[in-house]
């Protein structure tokens, strides 16, 4: 008799998760997968969108076109998760399962900051990059600030990245010698894992006058003067502000009882949250790694892993090992490579290698093999 696994998100992590079951453990298994939304969209795309680039279209990858076997893809929104019975709720109805897999990424929650969703604009949503796509080409002149609102938030060097881009469009519009450009965030350095990570990432904006304000939170907005507040209490004038919202995990997660100090706590070696067979991986899990598709990615690999070891019994798998390479684009068509490892050793390592043009050719390779992986059996 098969084991049902409930596979809850079809992000980086769950769709990873579905593809290594459906490969090593078909005969074994059912993977039912459920997600609201009927397309997975790479939070780098929305870079591409917000630059006009490519358009939500272009970037989306339908879950119609999974074909995997033991796969079942349904489009609903989860309303309720049990994670003692390993019961789940939906719009449309509900689910057991014998293993159950939280990958509901994070949700963002821009009402926490006051002005922001009045007077501020982002890039960490679809619809957030599509309205900031239409805005950029009436911004000719003045202050742009890019500020991280809280932490943790996805994908570190995002808006570093989004900086580079922004200077490169300004720059062909022949207008960046009337802007300036600052990132502020609670942060010290901007990717905090390694000095050789962030020294890069700090010496590219120093090339290309970005100013980068550490240890400064922004916690509201002055709309009528346009002035952003700091923690504590300087005030930054803005014309236009672009900010990474406050994260948090999906409301039905919250009410679950599986979050404890926002995020699920899981076992960092095989994601096991407290409650038997049920694991947490990606960003809804507090597990010591950043907030990254190829943090959510590895997990999943571990997952599957300790499933496959207790489905035979053969004893624990090999630990998560909380490393990933991900990729920052520079602008000009450089994109640099950061390799990261969370817990192999005794601490955090990373460093940042190029930027070149070969590492832009491997970002579109990672891309693309996720999409052929993911969607065809
Ligand atoms: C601008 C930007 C750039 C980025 N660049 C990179 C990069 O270069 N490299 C990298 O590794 N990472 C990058 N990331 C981060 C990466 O996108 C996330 O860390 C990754 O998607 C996390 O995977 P996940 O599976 O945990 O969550 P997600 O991919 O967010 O998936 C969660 C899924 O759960 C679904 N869901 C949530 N609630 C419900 C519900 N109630 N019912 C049904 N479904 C629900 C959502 O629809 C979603 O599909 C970037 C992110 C952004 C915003």
């Amino acid at each position: 008799m098969k084991k049902n696994v409930l596979i809850l998100g079809a992000g980086f992590a769950g769709l990873e998760l579905t593809t290594r079951l459906s490969a090593s453990l078909a005969d074994e298994v059912h993977v039912t997968l459920i997600d609201q939304n009927d397309s997975f969209v790479f939070g780098f795309s929305k870079l591409d969108i917000m630059l006009g680039r490519r358009s939500s279209d272009e970037v989306r990858l339908y879950y119609k076109d999974i074909a995997k076997d033991a796969v079942d893809f349904h489009q609903e929104r989860i309303t309720s998760i049990d994670p003692v019975e390993r019961r789940v709720g939906t719009e449309q109805g509900s689910y057991e399962a014998d293993m159950l897999a939280v990958a509901l990424g994070a949700d963002y929650d821009p009402a926490a900051t006051p002005g922001f969703v009045e007077d501020g604009f982002e890039y960490y949503s679809v619809a957030g990059a599509e309205r900031l796509r239409d805005t950029l080409p009436t911004f000719d002149s003045g202050a742009l600030l890019i500020a991280v609102l809280g932490e943790p938030y996805k994908c570190p060097p995002a808006p570093f990245e989004g900086a580079f881009l922004l200077h490169d469009y300004l720059t062909v519009r022949g207008v960046r010698q009337e802007t300036s450009i600052r990132v502020s965030g609670p942060m010290e350095a901007p990717v905090p894992i390694a000095k050789e990570v962030s020294q890069p990432i700090l010496q590219g904006m120093i090339e290309r006058g970005i100013e980068f304000m550490p240890r400064s939170r922004v916690i509201g907005l002055d709309t009528k003067v346009r002035v952003a507040e700091l923690e504590g209490g300087e005030r930054v004038p803005y014309d236009l502000f672009i900010g990474v919202p406050i994260h948090r995990v999906p409301a039905v997660v919250e009410a679950s009882g599986l979050a404890v100090d926002g995020w699920v706590p899981v076992d960092k070696r095989n994601l096991m949250t407290r409650f038997p067979n049920v694991y947490a991986l990606g960003d809804v899990a507090s597990a010591p790694v950043a907030k990254a598709g190829v943090f959510a990615e590895s997990a999943a690999r571990a997952v599957a892993e300790d499933i496959a070891a207790r489905l035979h019994g053969t004893g624990p798998s090999a630990p998560f090992d909380g490393a990933g390479n991900c990729y920052i684009e520079f602008g000009g068509q450089l994109v640099g490579k950061v390799e990261a490892n969370f817990l192999s050793g005794p601490k955090p390592t990373g460093r940042l290698l190029g930027p070149s043009r070969e590492f832009a050719r491997e970002k579109e390779l990672f891309t693309s093999s996720r999409r052929e992986r993911w969607f065809t059996g």
